[in-house]
């Protein structure tokens, strides 16, 4: 699944490339339930607008239009895809949803899942609630060491289970939670609250260094993910842990495992994270 450093890409990238375009027509294909509340209502809040840019909060991407009380949410969930490409380019193999542009491009939202979605927010209010649900955000002042160590220290769950939900700290997912907690050394499984005294602190520096990196990569390219271009992100020949297991630690030399935490996939050196 895109994460925080995949989605912030798309963003950026979108943000040079389509600041000031108007979307002409959505043409949609073979799965109408992308489309919230229905194709009909987004067709009628897009075409013909002008894209003001592009925001980001958490997994989610914001497509402000000049109409300032819409916006457009975007989220690719396990394998969406947003590429520029023109007309002429060959199809790509699961377009489900196309936004001709007024350069004579067009955004493809591909996604061989299917779970991504493309959802009309009719105001401000209704912008507010969907993003509330969101914790605190990397990268803004309200990520602080401070808050940090409160939403660890209140959870006796999995470390990994809390650092990846998306309702205590926005954006991390499978891959740079596996990779924060490497960095960290702490053991993925470690309960929460019983992180000793330096290990929270090493993880919230941890967790801002791998999306730092993510971000400068531009993305991991292990699944679907891809950017605006269709190029792949640079990340995955950094990861450390994830998906690296039967080789050794980077670190230490210990071959990494897989287990599973929270029904997750988890990758970590048994030698450097023990708890
Ligand atoms: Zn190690």
């Amino acid at each position: 699944m895109p994460e925080l450093p995949e989605v912030e890409t798309i963003r950026r990238d979108l943000n040079k490339e389509l600041k000031d375009r108007k979307i002409v027509k959505l043409k949609y294909y073979d799965w109408a339930k992308m489309l919230k509340p229905s194709p009909e209502a987004v067709q009628k809040a897009i075409e013909g607008k002008k894209i003001r840019g592009f925001g980001r909060r958490a997994k989610l991407l914001l497509m402000h239009l000049d109409d300032h009380d819409t916006t457009i949410a975007l989220h690719l969930k396990l394998s969406g895809q947003l590429i520029l490409r023109k007309p002429t380019d060959p199809p790509d193999r699961f377009a489900h949803i196309i936004l001709e542009l007024d350069n004579g491009k067009e955004l493809r939202f591909n996604d061989l899942r299917k779970f991504g979605f493309m959802k009309v927010i009719h105001n401000k209010a209704d912008l507010a609630k969907l993003l509330s649900e969101f914790g605190s955000e990397p990268f803004t002042p309200e990520f602080t060491l401070e808050k940090f160590k409160e939403t660890v220290a209140k959870s006796s769950r999995a470390i990994k289970t809390v650092i990846m939900d998306q309702s205590k700290i926005a954006g991390v997912g499978n891959i740079y939670a596996d990779e924060a907690l490497w960095r960290a050394r702490i053991h993925p499984e470690n309960p929460s609250n019983k992180l000793n005294y330096s290990q929270p602190k090493d993880l919230y520096e941890a967790i801002l260094f791998v999306l730092k990196q993510g971000i400068e990569d531009r993305g991991t390219s292990v699944d679907q993910y891809l950017d605006a271009h269709g190029d792949e992100g640079e990340h995955a020949r950094n990861l450390k842990v994830f998906r690296q297991n039967g080789k050794p630690c980077p670190r230490c030399g210990t071959i990494i495992k897989k287990i599973r935490v929270g029904g997750r996939g988890t990758h970590f050196c048994p030698e450097c994270q023990h708890d």
